[in-house]
């Protein structure tokens, strides 16, 4: 369910434990996202703050086209499981199957405040 206009600030995390930490503790603001050092893009994609917390994960293709490979709701994870996921979006496990292409201008290293963290 990515959403369709919403655009991330997305910050690096390189490690993988680190990460999974951070997806796990949950209630980002909505325009929250993580690189992981292998360049897995997680971009917040849950409705609200208060909702059930999901996050897309994203690879980019030769063509440097993010795509969505996956959709997973940490809430229902624990850390080892989010750990589990950090290290198999790195490894490529989700390549497959991206169903979603989404615009590299959509993903921004130097976030203006938005209407969402604001
Ligand atoms: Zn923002």
């Amino acid at each position: 369910m990515l959403h369709k206009s919403r655009v991330w600030g997305v910050a690096l995390c390189e490690d993988q434990e680190e990460l999974a930490q951070k997806l796990v503790d949950g209630n980002w603001v909505l325009c929250t996202a993580f690189r992981s050092a292998k360049g897995t893009i997680w971009a917040n994609d849950a409705t609200s703050e208060d909702a059930i917390q999901e996050f897309s994960v994203l690879l980019q293709n030769k063509e440097g086209q993010w795509q969505q490979v996956e959709s997973i709701t940490v809430d229902w994870c624990d850390l080892e499981k989010i750990k589990q996921y950090v290290e198999q979006a790195d490894a490529g496990v989700f390549d497959e199957d991206g169903y979603c292409e989404v615009g590299a201008e959509r993903f921004q290293e130097h976030h203006p405040s938005c209407h969402l963290c604001g």
